[in-house]
C-alpha cells in the first residue's frame, strides 16, 4: 500500500468509461456545445483491466465506474465481468443517472457488479426536464425500480442540492428512498470544472440541510463510523439513514483516498487538479507493469492535493474555470473526470 505526503492511502479508483452524457444537468453540463475526447484515445477494456490490476497491487480495493454516463459505453457488462473477476476488488460500483438502467440493470447484475448509485435530483418531472434539459424522468424512476428487481442491495441515490431549484425536496427524497430501499445522499453544489454557473448563494450547506431536516423530522443523530466514505451519515428518529457530502463547506481532503482515471487514460489525483498524469501514453507505448507501477507510485507518493480545502480558503469564491478554458482542455470538466 502506498501513501502520499499527507499519509493518505491510494484505495479508491474512479474509472470514467466515457465522457458522453445523455443529460445536460445545469450544475455539470450547462453549455450548448462540448469538445469530446477523440474516440481512438478512449481506453479499451483490456487496457482498463491492466491498469486496474496495477492499481490493485498498490492498494486499490474499490473501483467505481462513472462517466459521462457510463451506461452509454457500449458493451459495459464485458468490462464489469473483467473487473468482477479480480478478487482483490472488495467493492465494484457504478454511478449512473439511471436513464438506461431499466434495460441494463439485469445484465450489470449478471456481470458481477456489486452496487449501484443513481443520481436523482428531483421527484418532479417538470423540474427534472428544466434541470437536465431532457425529458427522461420516468425512465430514471423505472431504472431505480429495475435496480431493486435485479437484486442489487446497498443502492444509493445521490442528489445535488441547489438553492431555489430542489432544496424544498429534501424530506420528499428521503421518503422516496425508503421505498426502494435506497440511502439518499445530499451533495453540496460544488464549484468544480464544468459548473460554470456556480455561485455560493446557490449552495445549501450541510448545516442548513440538517437544520431543515431537524425541523421536519425532529432530532437527527450523527452515525459514528470510521470510514473514508465522503458522506457523513445521519439517523432520523425512525432509524432511516441518509448522508451528506459536504465537499464545498466542510471538505474531507484529509482522508481522501480516491483518484480518477479518465476514459482516455489521464489519471487525476484530485477532483480540482488542473493537470492529470498520462497513463495511456506509456501504456500504449509498451511500458512494462513495473514501469507503470513506478510511475503511479512516484506520483502518489508526491501527492499534496487538498483541492476542496484550497477552494474553501478562497475569498469571493466564483466558478473554478471559465468556459473558454474548459473548451481548450475538456479534461477539466466534471463530466470527463466522472465526479
Ligand atoms: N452520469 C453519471 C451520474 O449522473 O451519476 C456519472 C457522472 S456524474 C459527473 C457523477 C456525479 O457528479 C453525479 O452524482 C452528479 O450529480 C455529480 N455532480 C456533477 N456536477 C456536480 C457539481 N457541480 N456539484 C456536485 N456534484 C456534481
Amino acid at each position: 500500500m502506498i501513501k502520499d505526503t499527507q499519509g493518505r492511502f491510494l484505495r479508491n479508483l474512479r474509472v470514467s468509461v466515457t465522457d458522453r452524457c445523455n443529460l445536460r444537468c445545469a450544475y455539470c453540463m450547462p453549455e450548448e456545445e462540448y469538445v469530446w475526447l477523440p474516440r481512438d484515445e478512449i481506453l479499451h477494456f483490456e487496457e482498463i483491466g491492466r491498469l486496474v490490476d496495477i492499481f490493485i497491487t498498490l492498494g486499490v480495493d474499490k473501483v467505481r465506474l462513472t462517466g459521462g454516463e457510463p451506461l452509454l459505453r457500449r458493451d459495459l457488462p464485458r468490462l464489469i465481468r473483467l473487473l468482477a473477476a479480480k478478487p482483490a476488488l472488495r467493492d465494484l460500483a457504478i454511478t449512473s443517472n439511471g436513464v438506461l438502467l431499466s434495460e441494463q440493470a439485469p445484465s450489470l447484475k449478471d456481470a458481477g457488479l456489486h452496487r449501484v448509485t443513481v443520481s436523482l435530483d428531483t421527484l418532479r418531472p417538470a423540474r427534472f426536464a428544466a434541470l437536465t434539459r431532457r425529458d427522461t424522468h420516468a425512465q430514471v424512476l423505472e431504472g431505480l425500480a429495475a435496480v431493486a428487481r435485479a437484486g442489487f442491495t446497498d443502492t444509493k441515490i445521490d442528489t445535488v442540492v441547489m438553492r431555489g431549484v430542489n432544496d424544498d425536496e429534501l424530506a420528499d427524497l428521503i421518503e422516496f428512498g425508503k421505498g426502494f430501499p435506497a440511502e439518499v445522499r445530499f451533495i453540496e453544489y460544488m464549484d468544480v470544472g464544468g459548473a460554470t454557473r456556480w455561485s455560493m448563494d446557490k449552495v445549501v450547506s450541510r448545516t442548513e440541510m440538517l437544520d431543515r431536516l431537524t425541523q421536519h423530522y425532529g432530532p437527527i443523530e450523527p452515525v459514528v463510523e470510521t470510514t473514508t466514505a465522503p458522506a457523513d451519515r445521519y439517523r432520523l428518529p425512525d432509524g432511516t439513514i441518509f448522508g451528506i457530502i459536504s465537499s464545498t463547506t466542510a471538505p474531507f481532503c484529509s482522508d481522501c483516498d480516491r483518484s480518477r482515471l479518465t476514459a482516455d487514460g489521464l489519471w487525476y489525483l484530485c477532483l480540482y487538479a488542473q493537470k492529470g498524469i498520462d497513463l495511456r501514453g506509456p501504456l500504449r507505448g509498451g511500458a512494462s507493469d513495473d514501469e507503470l507501477r513506478a510511475l503511479i507510485t512516484g506520483r502518489w507518493e508526491a501527492r499534496t492535493d487538498r483541492g476542496a480545502e484550497d477552494r474553501l480558503a478562497q475569498r469571493d469564491r466564483t466558478p473554478l474555470l471559465q468556459v473558454e478554458r474548459l473548451k481548450r482542455d475538456p479534461h477539466l470538466e466534471m463530466h470527463t473526470r466522472g465526479g
